[in-house]
């Protein structure tokens, strides 16, 4: 049994392929494979809404991602967002975080973020807190997004509780060396395939350094891509030339994660299985 502690099913880049990813997700992950499907702003949170009523695998998760920070939003978004977790037991806090990069690093002109008014690290905090908040009070998983600000994470997790639960750091691109206090802190880590790529070798340092029973593995489609020779699953390129990830490379992370860890994957499957279901709950 397979399952993807995150992806982005609602996204307009995969919405073309949807009854495809659909018809093949049970066969890949197995009776009770599910995926975790996060909405990024207001906008998008009715379309996973309607995922997760029509089809049994996905499990919801509503936030603000910090790419969104700096858009319009509704005057009353956490109060939708409470109510979104009132009205499904099942229902997680994501996207959420802090995205250093997008301010410091990312070229002017990057497709990924046309359109996008990159959020102040001020804006970015104060959204990221009131989410995590919400999700420490009521006791509900959180899946938290942090590229290159673990220097202001860090201080954020130690002095602000977190859910009794714990907490999801997807795609971890910290360091081995934070692991232990992370770890302590309450954190999970997902496991993304596109760390697979050779360049990538201090982040499959720091899975090496995870203990087993806080792993879980993502996709992030339609982003993060797998290297090519990982690749199982393809999709056509969008009108932007770029084709998205398949939720069905969630295989590619399995097996990357195995190998890097060398252990076997039945073990390493079933092992993220029970951390899937202590950290985001009992299955429907
Ligand atoms: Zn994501």
């Amino acid at each position: 049994m397979l399952h993807d502690a995150h992806n982005h099913l609602q996204d307009e880049a995969l919405a073309l392929h949807l009854e495809r990813i659909a018809a093949v997700w049970p066969e890949l992950a197995g009776a009770g494979g599910e995926m975790v499907v996060n909405g990024t702003h207001p906008d998008d949170w009715p379309r996973v809404a309607a995922l997760a009523a029509a089809h049994g695998f996905v499990r919801p998760a509503y936030g603000l991602h910090p790419w969104d920070v700096g858009a319009p939003r509704p005057a009353d978004w956490r109060e939708r967002l409470v109510a979104r977790l009132d009205a499904d037991p099942r229902a997680s806090v994501g996207e959420i975080g802090l995205d250093r990069w997008i301010l410091d690093s990312a070229a002017p002109d990057d497709p990924r973020l046309a359109g996008v008014r990159r959020a102040s690290m001020g804006e970015q905090t104060e959204a990221f807190v009131a989410q995590f908040a919400l999700a420490a009070a009521r006791n509900r998983p959180v899946t938290v997004h942090c590229l290159r600000a673990f220097g202001e994470l860090l201080p954020l997790l130690r002095d602000i509780p977190a859910p009794a639960r714990g907490f999801l750091l997807h795609a971890y691109g910290g360091s081995a060396e934070l692991v232990p206090e992370l770890v302590e802190l309450g954190a999970y880590f997902s496991f993304n395939p596109a760390f697979l790529d050779r360049s990538k070798g201090a982040r499959q340092e720091a899975f090496r350094a995870i203990p087993e029973e806080r792993l879980l593995c993502e996709t992030d489609a339609p982003a993060m891509p797998p290297p090519p020779a990982w690749r199982t699953h393809k999709l056509p390129p969008g009108p932007d030339g770029v084709a998205p990830n398949h939720p069905g490379n969630i295989e590619a992370a399995y097996a990357g994660l195995a190998a890097l860890r060398g252990v076997g994957e039945t073990a390493l499957a079933e092992r993220i299985a029970e951390n899937f279901i202590r950290f985001f709950g009992p299955a429907r």
